[in-house]
């Protein structure tokens, strides 16, 4: 389909991830390491009437794929009724869900049920103590029993989202492949970010996508890149020698701004083109005060048709030269440049 609204870098609108919650069950110490954080007040947090009234009205701009997430997106109550309403409007395509399957196993039927066709699972390790370690979590087994119960219940695409930490599970990349593929899944290796509340972030954790692809190819023997996936993808996949499949979320060694076609919507209703943007603009307030969705969709336009968003190449430049900006940053925006701001 020709997308409807197009950026300054010729990106569509393609996909929004929506987080339903700020809140979570987890302490993940790349995420959310904190015990306690200032959460959204109750009252700020859309309504699922107003979470499907814009997913309609992004629908209306071309957006075709949503990603519901968090937070822990089955922390928020009732979210199958949220997925059944989403699914009454055809022009969304694909309707997935993040989560991180603490709760999965007692709702997995219920969100099948109300049409939800994809869950993709985060799964770092197969040893609890590592979990209870890292994400202060001691429920490893209930996050099993949520990727048995997504297994039983036929979801059509079943993923599993591993983070990787140097010196937390980057020995465990091949027993996560033989554990997904054990399970009619695939799993995602995601190369550890400096967003949001990474705040033990240091590149010397990272362990890059070359590097992760040396590990497996040591193992396995020769891997094979998949051709002919989505483009907008955010993960490259590969092929085992036997025909196994998983991917590579290289966002930070290997950024691919240039083919994002991603918005993020939070729970409160404010509306980020770019994982790295500083500030969104708020859909929630028009919403409320009466706008038509005509109004808001001219927002959301507008917004994204000015939009020159490359947030992860940026810190890509960040990320080699340390704290100040880096050459890369300088070049990408000259207007950071000492002597063109005048000294
Ligand atoms: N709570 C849900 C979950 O755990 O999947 C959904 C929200 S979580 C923020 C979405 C994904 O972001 C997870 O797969 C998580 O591992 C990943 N993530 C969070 N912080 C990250 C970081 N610093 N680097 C890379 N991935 C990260």
């Amino acid at each position: 389909m020709t997308a409807l609204v197009q950026d300054r870098l010729q990106r569509p609108l393609g996909s929004l991830r929506v987080s339903v919650t700020d809140r979570c069950n987890m302490r993940c110490r790349y995420c959310m390491p904190e015990a306690e954080y200032v959460w959204l007040p109750r009252a700020q947090i859309l309504t699922f009437e107003e979470v499907t009234r814009l997913v309609g009205v992004f629908a209306g701009l071309g957006v075709a794929k949503i990603r519901l997430t968090g937070g822990e997106p089955l922390l928020r109550h009732e979210l199958s009724t949220l997925v059944r309403a989403i699914r009454t409007d055809g022009r969304v395509r694909d309707l997935a869900l993040t989560t991180n399957g603490i709760l999965l196993a007692g709702q997995a039927a219920a969100l099948r049920a109300a049409g939800l066709r994809r869950v993709t699972v985060s799964l770092d390790t197969l040893h609890p103590e590592r979990m209870a370690q890292f994400a202060r979590s001691t429920r490893h087994a209930d996050v099993l029993a949520g990727i048995g119960a997504a297994q039983a219940v036929g979801f059509e695409r079943l993923k599993l989202n591993s983070v990787v930490v140097r010196g937390f599970n980057e020995d465990e990349l091949v027993d996560l492949i033989e554990f997904a593929r054990a399970r009619a899944a695939e799993v995602r290796f995601i190369e550890y970010m400096d967003v949001g509340g990474a705040t033990q972030w240091s590149l010397d954790r990272v362990v890059p996508q070359r590097e992760i692809l040396d590990l497996l190819g040591h193992h396995y023997g020769s891997i094979t890149p998949v051709t002919g996936d989505d483009p907008h993808a955010p993960a490259e996949r590969f092929a085992l020698p036997d025909g196994a499949t998983f991917g590579i979320i290289a966002s930070t060694t290997a950024p691919f701004c240039g083919a994002c076609d991603r918005s993020r919507l939070t729970a409160d209703g404010q509306w980020l083109t770019c994982l790295y943007a500083q500030q969104g603009i708020d859909l929630r307030e028009p919403l409320r005060s009466g706008a038509s969705d005509a109004e808001v969709a001219a927002l959301i336009r507008e917004r994204w048709m000015g939009r020159t968003d490359r947030g992860a190449e940026e810190r890509l430049g960040l990320a080699q030269r340390q704290p100040l900006y880096p050459v890369a940053g300088l070049r990408a925006d000259p207007h950071r440049e000492m002597h063109t701001r005048g000294g």
